[in-house]
């Protein structure tokens, strides 16, 4: 992020696309853009870029853009969508620059396939027989091959191999088999929404995602269960039938249905929820309780966030947060069993923030749109540690949580936890109380506070992340011993912390850094 002029916020940014004000300079007439032409508008006072087929005029936004003008003229004249994805792929653009919409990307025409794989996979293709599913499986198949046809004709082929849903019915239930043959599937892995007779069940498969999603032929009732059969990798979604008819099919396939894609080019998608508490944590930071709906399976995976999206004056604003636990547990004798219903996140409210001042005037019984998790930490980063190092600025906090959770329940070979946790002054350090319980109860766990504005009454540590103070609070418990530091807070706080701890000796291994 970089300062902006004032003047120059997200909302004032949305007040200047109300204005009714040209934004593109073409008078609100759409245009169909050549690659020449895109080229031509590469200079920061004539600016287009192209985000998944679509052109943008992004002069009048440079000023705007959190993450500088420089940022953004890395893309100017060219397709920017991978830079997007890289950067922050879950901003929402289409609301966030529709008044900057100059038009689509011109068609180029897609050349015949070629190569001798490619061919025989067509042949392949066509001599299966067509029902509803492996329809919809050669249209995206062969969609692919077009693209990139030799990587797709392994790639398709083991997904034929390995990837496939069956279904069966009762007089009142529908269930829905997936076989993922996976081992190790777990109930992290297995995302279902179902509304308005739409169903989708997305199931995590390391980088990629494997989607059933179709508009059922008849009518469901609310409650949707899930069962998962963790050794041999099948998952049932069972659905209550409204009415005792016979199902002739399914449904009508939708636009992902039986597709096996990268997680990172499935779009997001959000659910409803409804905000069901909000208690004060300190003065300016609260615990937001949010129920998911009865048709809802969703777990967030311990050091991955969702995102929340609310319409903020006519725009769609999204932001990031990290879910926690309702509270530390103290007793790590057995994971903390998720009540599959809850999600409950420990917001600090800005007084100039844009979202989470509309975050603080949501009433209980409100519904706020949450999103499907993200995040690249795993698991199997601490499963075989003997020291975590935890260091936290504000509510960079909040990944700690969970981490700190599934670390001393299920983590066997661990002797020391330490939390070294950054704040400004005293009253602004989240659950004080619970993490030094915690400290006194199990004697792995080590809490150290540092304030770089305390009260002269403060006897406490003082300053800044340093390396002095990390070399001081960073210590393996033997020499050798497996150790991982994860860090969290303000950007700048993050990317000097990582650099301290690499001119100290740790490598990137041992380092994980939380960010968006
Ligand atoms: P903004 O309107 O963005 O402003 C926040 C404050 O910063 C204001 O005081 C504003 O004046 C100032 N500011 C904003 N941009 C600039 C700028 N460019 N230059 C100078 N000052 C600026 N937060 C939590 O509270 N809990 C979480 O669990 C959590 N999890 C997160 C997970 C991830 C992966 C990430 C990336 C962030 C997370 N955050 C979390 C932060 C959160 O996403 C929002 O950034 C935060 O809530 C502020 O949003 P806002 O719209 O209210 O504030
Ligand atoms: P804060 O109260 O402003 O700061 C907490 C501590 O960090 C203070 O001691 C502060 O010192 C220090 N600090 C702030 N900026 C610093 C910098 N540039 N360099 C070194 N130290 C710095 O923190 P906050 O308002 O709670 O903000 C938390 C941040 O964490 C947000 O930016 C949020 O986006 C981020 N976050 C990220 C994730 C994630 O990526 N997964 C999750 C949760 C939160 P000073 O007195 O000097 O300010």
């Amino acid at each position: 992020q970089v300062p902006l002029k004032p003047g120059r916020s997200l909302m004032d940014w949305i007040r200047l696309t109300k204005s009714g004000k040209d934004l593109t300079g073409l008078k609100g007439r759409l245009t169909e853009v050549t690659e020449d032409e895109l080229a031509k508008h590469n200079k920061k006072e004539d600016c287009w870029i192209c985000i998944r087929g679509f052109v943008y005029n992004v002069t009048p936004y440079m000023e705007y853009h959190p993450g500088g003008e420089d940022e953004l003229m890395k893309a100017a004249g060219t397709d920017g969508t991978d830079l997007f994805d890289q950067v922050h792929r879950w901003v929402n653009y289409e609301s966030m620059l529709k008044e900057c919409l100059v038009g689509r990307m011109a068609v180029k025409p897609i050349a015949a396939p070629k190569g001798e794989g490619c061919c025989t996979y067509s042949v392949f293709l066509q001599q299966i027989p067509e029902d509803e599913t492996i329809l919809c499986m050669k249209t995206f198949t062969i969609k692919c091959i077009l693209v990139c046809p030799k990587k797709v004709y392994i790639f398709s082929l083991l997904y034929f191999l390995f990837y496939s849903y069956d279904w069966f019915q009762t007089d009142s239930l529908i269930t829905i088999v997936i076989y993922t043959k996976q081992k190790d599937m777990n109930a992290e892995l297995v995302i279902v929404d179902c509304q308005d007779k739409q169903l989708r069940g997305e199931i995590i498969v390391g980088d990629h995602s494997y989607l059933v999603e179709v508009d059922l032929d008849h009518a469901v009732q609310e409650d949707v269960a899930v069962n998962i059969a963790e050794k041999v990798g099948k998952v049932e979604i069972i659905l209550k039938k409204k009415d005792n008819v016979h199902w002739k099919m399914l449904g009508q396939p939708l636009e992902g249905h039986n597709t096996f894609v990268k997680r990172v080019d499935r779009g997001l998608f959000y659910r409803k929820c409804k905000l069901v508490s909000k208690t004060e944590v300190t003065h300016d930071t609260k615990l937001l309780c949010l129920m998911l709906p009865k048709s809802t399976h969703l777990r967030v995976p311990t050091g991955q966030h969702i995102y929340l999206k609310k319409n903020i004056a006519g725009t769609e604003v999204v932001k990031p947060y990290t879910p926690v636990l309702p509270f530390l547990p103290l007793d790590f004798k057995e994971p903390f069993s998720h009540d599959g219903v809850h999600i409950y996140l420990m917001i600090k409210i800005y007084s100039c923030g844009l979202f989470t001042q509309a975050l603080d005037h949501l009433q209980i019984g409100d519904y706020i749109s949450v999103s499907n998790p993200e995040g690249n930490f795993k698991k199997s980063q601490v499963q075989t540690l003997e020291d975590l190092f935890l260091l936290a600025a504000g509510t960079g906090f909040t990944p700690m949580v969970k981490l700190l959770s599934f670390a001393l329940t299920e983590v066997m070979c661990l002797r020391t936890v330490k939390l070294i946790f950054f704040n400004k002054t005293e009253d602004d350090i989240l659950w004080r109380n619970q993490l030094e319980q915690l400290a006194l109860k199990d004697e792995r766990f080590e809490v150290q506070f540092i304030l770089s504005q305390p009260t002269k009454d403060w006897v406490g540590k003082q300053g800044k992340i340093s390396s002095s103070l990390l070399s001081e609070f960073v210590k393996r418990s033997r020499k050798d011993s497996k150790v991982l530091i994860c860090i969290c807070g303000p950007t700048p706080f993050t990317e000097q912390g990582v650099q301290y701890l690499k001119d100290l000796g740790y490598s990137q291994e041992e380092i994980h850094a939380f960010t968006a």
